[in-house]
C-alpha cells in the first residue's frame, strides 16, 4: 500500500538490550536507536551482543539516518559497528550525541557520520519523516519520546521513560504535550517501554535517592566514602556530589568513563560541581578521609572496572580497607548478580563497609512501573499498541495492561525481534520477517557464530580429547600412535589406565576400518571419533569434544 508505514524490529523485543527498530515511509528508512546487549552468563567469552544488521546492509541506500532516544549503551552502543558498513547521520539531544560519540570516536568512525543535535519539543523533517521530540525523564538526562506524524496518523514511541514528577533537573516527561497530540490528531499507535511492566505501583522519584545519600554521608562522617553508579547516570552523580559537598567533602572520579562523562556533562552545564570541589584521584590518599568522596564506575561488578579492581585489592589508584564505606548506587542488571556479589564480598574482606540497594534505598529505577504505564496509556489513548523494550514476559504483561486500559485486544500486537508490521487503513498486521538473531562480538568484530559458542560450551562443560594417529596411505595400517591428549575430561597423570584403554579402542577401530578397506581420511576420522565417543561415554558418562587428527605417511 502506497501510504502504509512499516516497522521492522531488529532488537529489544524479547531481551533487555540491543534496542533497534526501523520505521519505513515512502520507501525510506529511519532507524530508531542502535544499541548493544551485554552477554548472558552462558555466552562464553562473548564481550557484546549486537542486532543482526543483514537487512539494514541490504537496504543501506534507503537509510536516512538514525534517531537516538537517549544515551544508554543499549540504545547507542552498536553504532560503532553499523557505521563500519553503512554511513549515515545520527540525530539526538546534544548530551545523547556526546555519550554516543565516545565509542564511535574510539572506533575511528567519526568521519562516517554527521552528528545532528535536536532539541526538546523540536519538530523536524528527516527525509519524508515528520517527527517531534518530546522530553521524557529516565536514568540518563535528556531522553526523548518520539512522535512520527505519518499518512497513517501519529505513531508515538515512548523511548525509555518514567514519570518522575520531581526529577533532579526539573525536566519532566511532557505528558501534557502527549495529551495535546492525542486530542488534536489522535494517536494511531503507541510503542511503549515494558521493562517494569511486571512491577506494581509507581517508581520512586530520583530525588528520593538524594535524601538517602545525604543521610548516609552524615551517618559516616569522618570516613572515606566511595560511591559507585553508572557513568551515564548524571543525575545520580549530581546527587552524590551534592551529598558530598554538603558534608564538607571534595569529589574525585575513578574510572575512565566516569571521568569522561563528568567532564562532558560539566561542560554542557548538565552537571554542577564547582571546580574547587573537584580533586584528582591521585591526590586522594593525602587527604583526610572524612573530607573525600570518590565517585566510581563498576556498579555492575564488571570484572575490569574500577570497583571490581578495588574489591580485588588491585586498583592502583585507590586502595580501600578498614574505615572506608562503599555505596553501590545501582541494581544489578539480570546476569550481573554474580559479579556484583563477588565485588561486595571482596570489599567486606578488605574491611570496608558496603551499602547496597538490598540494605538501603540507594537506587531507584529509571523505567516506568505499572501505574505509570497505565497513565501513559490513558493520556495517549492509542488505537493500536505494541509493547517494546523487554523480555517476552515483560512484553506480555504490558500487552495485557494495554487491554485492561481499553485498547481492543485485536489491536494489541506482541511483536518480537525480526518482525515487520505494517500500519495501513486496514489496521496493523505482520507482513514479513527479517534476520534478527544475536550477533556475538568477541574482541572487536562480530564474527562469533552459534557454532563457536556451542563448541565453547562443550569445551567448558565437558573438555576435549585429541587423538593423533599416523596411518599408511595404502594399507590403512597404523604407523605411529594413537596418541591421546586431553584437557578437561580426565586429569591425564592420574588416568593412565583409562588412556591406555582408550588407545587400545582406537587401534581396534582402525584395524576394523582397514579390514573393510577404508583408507580415506574422513572414514578413518569417523571411526576414531565413534570409538572414542562410545568408550568415554561407557566409562565416564561424559561427552567431551573429540578431535581426531589422522595423518598419512
Ligand atoms: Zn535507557
Ligand atoms: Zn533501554
Amino acid at each position: 500500500m502506497a501510504d502504509s508505514i512499516r516497522l521492522t524490529f531488529l532488537g529489544g523485543l524479547g531481551e533487555i538490550g540491543r534496542n533497534c527498530a526501523c520505521v519505513e515511509q515512502d520507501g525510506r528508512l529511519l532507524l530508531l536507536d542502535c544499541g548493544l546487549m551485554f552477554p548472558e552468563v552462558d555466552m562464553l567469552g562473548v564481550d557484546l551482543v549486537l542486532p543482526d544488521f543483514t537487512w539494514l546492509r541490504e537496504n543501506a541506500e534507503r537509510l536516512e539516518g538514525c534517531l537516538l532516544t537517549h544515551g544508554h549503551e543499549d540504545h547507542v552502543g552498536a553504532l560503532s559497528f553499523l557505521l563500519r558498513d553503512i554511513s549515515f547521520p545520527i540525530y539526538g539531544s546534544p548530551l545523547t550525541l556526546g555519550l554516543a560519540r565516545n565509542r564511535i570516536e574510539e572506533a575511528g568512525l567519526l568521519d562516517r557520520t554527521r552528528l545532528v543535535p535536536v532539541e526538546d519539543g523540536e519538530r523536524r523533517n528527516i527525509g519524508p519523516f515528520d517527527i517531534e521530540l518530546i522530553p521524557v525523564t529516565h536514568s540518563v538526562p535528556h531522553g526523548f519520546a518520539t512522535a512520527f506524524y505519518t499518512p497513517q496518523g501519529v505513531i508515538l514511541h515512548s523511548g525509555d521513560f518514567k514519570l518522575d514528577l520531581t526529577p533532579v533537573d526539573g525536566r519532566t516527561t511532557d505528558l501534557a504535550r502527549i495529551g495535546a497530540i492525542a486530542d488534536e490528531h489522535g494517536i494511531r499507535m503507541l510503542l511503549s517501554d515494558s521493562t517494569n511492566a511486571e512491577e506494581a505501583g509507581h517508581a520512586a522519584s530520583e530525588r528520593a535517592v538524594g535524601r538517602v545519600l545525604r543521610d548516609l554521608f552524615a551517618a559516616h562522617a569522618g570516613k572515606r566514602i566511595v560511591a559507585a553508579c553508572f557513568a551515564s547516570h548524571l543525575h545520580r552523580i549530581q546527587q552524590i556530589a551534592d551529598a558530598a559537598r554538603a558534608s564538607g567533602r571534595v569529589v574525585a572520579t575513578l574510572g575512565r568513563s566516569m571521568a569522561k562523562n563528568v567532564a562532558l556533562a560539566r561542560e554542557m552545564g548538565i552537571l554542577h560541581i564547582p571546580e574547587e570541589s573537584l580533586v584528582d584521584i591521585d591526590k586522594v590518599d593525602g587527604l583526610d578521609p572524612g573530607r573525600v568522596c570518590v565517585i566510581s564506575t563498576g556498579s555492575q561488578g564488571e570484572p575490569m572496572s574500577a570497583l571490581a579492581l578495588m574489591a580485588a585489592g588491585e586498583n592502583k589508584r585507590l586502595r580501600v580497607g578498614e574505615g572506608d564505606v562503599v555505596i553501590i548506587s545501582a541494581h544489578a542488571i539480570p546476569g550481573n548478580e554474580y559479579d556484583v556479589n563477588k565485588v561486595i564480598d571482596g570489599l567486606y574482606r578488605l574491611g570496608a563497609e558496603v551499602v547496597h540497594s538490598g540494605l538501603a534505598d540507594v537506587h531507584v529505577t529509571g523505567h516506568a512501573m505499572r501505574e505509570e504505564l497505565k497513565t501513559l496509556l490513558s493520556v495517549a489513548k492509542p488505537e493500536f499498541f505494541i509493547p517494546v523494550h523487554g523480555e517476552f514476559r515483560h512484553l506480555t504483561h504490558h500487552a495485557r495492561l494495554a487491554m485492561e486500559m481499553g485498547v481492543a485486544s485485536d489491536n494489541v500486537l506482541l511483536a518480537e525481534d525480526g518482525d515487520v508490521v505494517e500500519l495501513s487503513e486496514k489496521g496493523v498486521e505482520f507482513v514479513d520477517s527479517v534476520p534478527a538473531g544475536f550477533l556475538y562480538v568477541d574482541g572487536i568484530v562480530g564474527d562469533v557464530g552459534h557454532g563457536v559458542l556451542r563448541d565453547r560450551k562443550v569445551l567448558a562443560e565437558e573438555g576435549v580429547i585429541v587423538v593423533v594417529v599416523t596411518v599408511d596411505a595404502q594399507s590403512g595400517e597404523v604407523l605411529t600412535g594413537p596418541e591421546i591428549i586431553t584437557r578437561g575430561w580426565v586429569y591425564a597423570p592420574e588416568a593412565e589406565d583409562l588412556l591406555a584403554e582408550a588407545r587400545q579402542r582406537v587401534l581396534e577401530s582402525l584395524e576394523e576400518a582397514a579390514e573393510e578397506g577404508a583408507t580415506d581420511f574422513e572414514t578413518l576420522k569417523r571411526h576414531v571419533r565413534q570409538a572414542v565417543g562410545r568408550f568415554v561415554s561407557e566409562r565416564t558418562k561424559r561427552r567431551p569434544m573429540i578431535v581426531p587428527v589422522v595423518m598419512e605417511a
